[in-house]
């Protein structure tokens, strides 16, 4: 049904008086009047139902490295089909995508057929969702990670984790990797700069860990999530909610959308890097040169197993398995 015009009903809608309906998708739980639509711009009460507008609909498709994600430790090396779509339950207001996320983008039509069969093309390893917040198109990502599953392919979500319990864990058996942006360790953070809130998000990492493979993303912004005591906790917390080997990639923020603070320097993120080094084996920092802050180093022995330099890979310290060539150690790598 995708892009004949018909609307496509949403899942998670509550009823309430008169025409008005409870969105129970995320944490917002919108109270939608007729007519109206939720805080994503997405999901819209027309006659009293409530209909996901972006089913089908995708502004961005791609086939990008997978590493571009940000994922290091899933099929390195491999492309991915990567769409996306329009809106998004957050408003952050540095959003590096927001002529997705926050505007509604031209789009055309993709089936959940065509995407799963574009999954499995020009050596796809399947169908990464991303570039806008994906959950806000629920039924859409979730009929796409089926047909994508029929072919063989694996399913990538990039998310922000803004997403109830009861849906998370009811998509999670489609989802085979994960990106989930831990965007700062500090509630005021998610108040004040994306108009939500940090601890659903914490809840839904918490979930995913050992369910799927999960690497998690900071974006730091100097002078509003990088205090180092307030690093040190989201480390800390990572290694107890994930356990250590969960790869964690520390992006340098420049300015984009209303904020106009000085971009981070690769000096200050090599810096943040380190910190959390002191508690987790993979770190990595993004969207700036820092020399080996792409790399993947082996926990046990130290050398190389998969060099990177912007989005290319090289396996060459890597078997086959994804354990290192040296010595042998698994350092949860994913690579069947
Ligand atoms: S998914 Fe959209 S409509 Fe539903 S609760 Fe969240 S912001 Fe509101
Ligand atoms: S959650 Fe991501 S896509 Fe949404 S506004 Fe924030 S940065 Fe942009």
């Amino acid at each position: 049904m995708a892009g004949d015009g018909e609307l496509h009903k949403a899942a998670y809608c509550e009823r309430r008086e008169g025409r008005a309906v409870r969105c129970a998708l995320c944490p917002h739980h919108c109270r939608i009047a007729e007519g109206g639509s939720g805080a994503c711009g997405v999901r819209k009460n027309a006659g009293g139902e409530l209909y996901a507008l972006s089913y089908g609909r995708v502004a961005a498709a791609a086939l990008d490295p997978v590493e571009k994600k940000p994922l290091y430790h899933f099929f390195p090396g491999r492309p991915i089909f990567s769409l996306g779509g329009w809106g998004c339950n957050l408003k952050c207001s540095y959003c590096q995508n927001c002529s997705l996320s926050q505007f509604e983008a031209p789009t055309r039509p993709l089936s959940p057929e065509e995407a799963g069969r574009a999954g499995m093309e020009h050596g796809s390893i399947g169908v990464a969702y991303t570039y806008n917040e994906p959950t806000v198109a629920y039924e859409y990502v979730g009929d796409c990670c089926r047909q994508v599953r029929r072919r063989g392919g694996k399913n990538v979500l990039v998310t922000n984790g803004f997403i109830d319990a009861g849906p998370l864990d009811a998509i999670l058996p489609l989802v085979d990797a994960m990106n989930i942006d831990v965007k700062a360790f500090n509630e005021d953070f998610y108040h004040r700069l994306c108009r939500g809130a940090l601890a659903p998000v914490l809840e839904t990492v918490r979930r995913a860990a050992g369910k799927t493979h999960l690497e998690l993303t900071t974006l730091i912004i100097p002078g509003e999530n990088d205090a180092i005591p307030e690093m040190e906790d989201l480390a800390k917390w990572i290694v107890d909610a994930c356990g250590p080997a969960v790869p964690c990639h520390l992006t340098a923020y420049f300015p984009s959308y209303q904020m106009r603070r000085a971009a981070t320097t690769a000096a200050h993120l090599a810096h943040a890097r380190d910190i959390f080094m002191d508690y987790l084996p993979y770190v990595y920092a993004g969207n700036v040169q820092v020399p080996g802050g792409g790399d993947t180093r082996c926990v046990q022995c130290g050398s190389v197993v998969v060099a990177r330099r912007a989005f290319n890979a090289d396996l060459s310290g890597m078997n086959p398995d994804g354990s290192c060539k040296n010595c042998g150690a698994d350092n949860n790598i994913v690579t069947a």
